[in-house]
């Protein structure tokens, strides 16, 4: 169980649910970080005293200097910042949950240290999966999976984790807010209408990529790093109420499946307190009144992003995070109310498409085709 955590992305949507489950349970926070939302963290600050508070810029950091000088708080800034609050003495867990592939470096920071990671940021192993999982068994850390249906895996994984036995894993997807469109009914979807998502509050980025279904591609990656398992043998299957997490089938065909309320307190508190239960500020499942769950296969024709993912993982090298940087890119254009929506699927693609995959070896590798698919993506913007 986590004692004392560093908290990378600590004024998002996972950052404050991830605080209000260190306040509940008495786990002490050593680092906090944002981005730009300099008033959070400052009442975050001031709440749970960490050593150290990092912010996105300089000129920022300069302003959080003083407005909590009377703090023992220090501050640092930029992507330095993230891996030195990555590799804080104090802290025995570092929980990622940064938006974007931003959270590469300062995870391999945390493993390098020794730290155990709680991972929310799937653009991390989307991009780096091959390094970050062959340093964490390097280094013999744990990575404890905070995505819903990761989490679901990893709890399913426990009533008998011998892998020979898995015959594959089943991610389940609420299939967001234009299931069952078509393409035609998509063509002016509006950033409003993308942002609403019908059973998860989420940040936005992810909100758009569930809408996508970019989402769901990122988790099929996500979950061939977590747990090893061959892209073939992880499924898809929408399911509109959100109450299964994830399911895995054994070589006798017997699924095993986690239940619960949508809610991302469950998976990141049991990332932070396993192989402990606590009770958890969630609402209770009450299958009578849910009444039924449903079931259907993804359309991978409409839902282009979930396809490009699949290639790109079936590629390999440095095909994922080609696919996962022209994706960041392109969800900030159609936020910036810059392209369409049915665009960002085309993007991606074309980026798969026309930038070549190597091979990774190391960070830089993984740098460069991140970079090379940002500009990919300007180009045309
Ligand atoms: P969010 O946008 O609500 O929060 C992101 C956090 O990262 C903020 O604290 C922000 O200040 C910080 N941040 C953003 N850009 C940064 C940058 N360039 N440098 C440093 N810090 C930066 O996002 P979220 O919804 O909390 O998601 C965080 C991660 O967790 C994402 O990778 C997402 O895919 C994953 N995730 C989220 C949920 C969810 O329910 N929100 C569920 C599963 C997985
Ligand atoms: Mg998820």
């Amino acid at each position: 169980m986590t004692e004392n955590l560093s908290i990378l992305g600590s004024t998002g949507s996972i950052g404050t649910q991830a605080l209000s489950v260190c306040e509940k349970l008495g786990i002490r926070v050593s680092a906090l970080t944002a981005n730009s939302n300099i008033g959070l963290l400052e009442q975050q600050v001031r709440k749970f005293r960490p050593k150290l508070a990092v912010i996105g810029t300089k000129a920022l950091a300069e302003d959080l200097r003083i407005r909590i000088a009377d703090t023992d708080t220090k501050v640092s800034f930029g992507i330095d910042g993230l891996c030195e609050a990555a590799m804080i003495d104090e802290a025995d867990t570092v929980l990622t949950a940064v938006v974007g592939m931003v959270g590469l470096k300062p995870t391999l920071t945390a493993i390098r240290a020794h730290k155990n990671i709680a991972l929310a940021n799937k653009e991390t192993l989307v991009a780096g999966g091959s390094l970050v999982m062959s340093e964490a068994e390097k280094e013999g850390v744990r990575i404890y999976p905070v995505d819903s249906e990761h989490s679901a895996v990893f709890q399913c994984l426990q009533s008998c984790p011998d892998k020979k036995l898995l015959k594959k894993l089943i991610l389940t997807a609420s299939g967001g807010p234009f299931f069952g469109k078509t393409r035609d009914e998509l063509k002016d979807v509006t950033v409003e209408q993308a942002l609403n998502h019908p059973n998860w509050s989420m940040g936005a980025k992810i909100t758009i990529d569930s809408a996508t279904m970019m989402n769901k591609g990122l988790e099929v990656i996500e979950a061939r790093w977590l747990f090893d398992v061959p892209v073939e043998n992880i499924d898809v299957v929408v399911h509109r109420e959100s109450i299964i997490h994830s399911m895995i089938e054994y070589c006798d065909n017997s699924v095993i499946a986690q239940l619960g309320v949508p809610d991302m307190k469950i998976p990141i508190q049991y990332a932070l307190t396993y192989p402990d239960r606590y009770s958890c500020d969630v609402g209770v499942l009450e299958l009578a009144k849910i009444g039924k769950l449903t079931f259907f296969e993804p359309d991978y024709e409409t839902f282009r992003c979930l396809t490009a993912c699949k290639k790109a993982m079936a590629k390999g090298g440095t095909a994922t995070a080609i696919v996962n940087g022209a994706n960041e890119e392109a969800v900030r254009l159609f936020l910036d109310r810059k392209i369409s929506f049915l665009d960002i699927g085309e993007i991606v693609n074309n980026a798969f498409d026309s930038i070549e995959s190597r091979t990774v070896t190391s960070l830089d590798d993984v740098l460069d085709a991140d970079r090379a698919a940002r500009e990919f993506v300007k180009g045309i913007g």
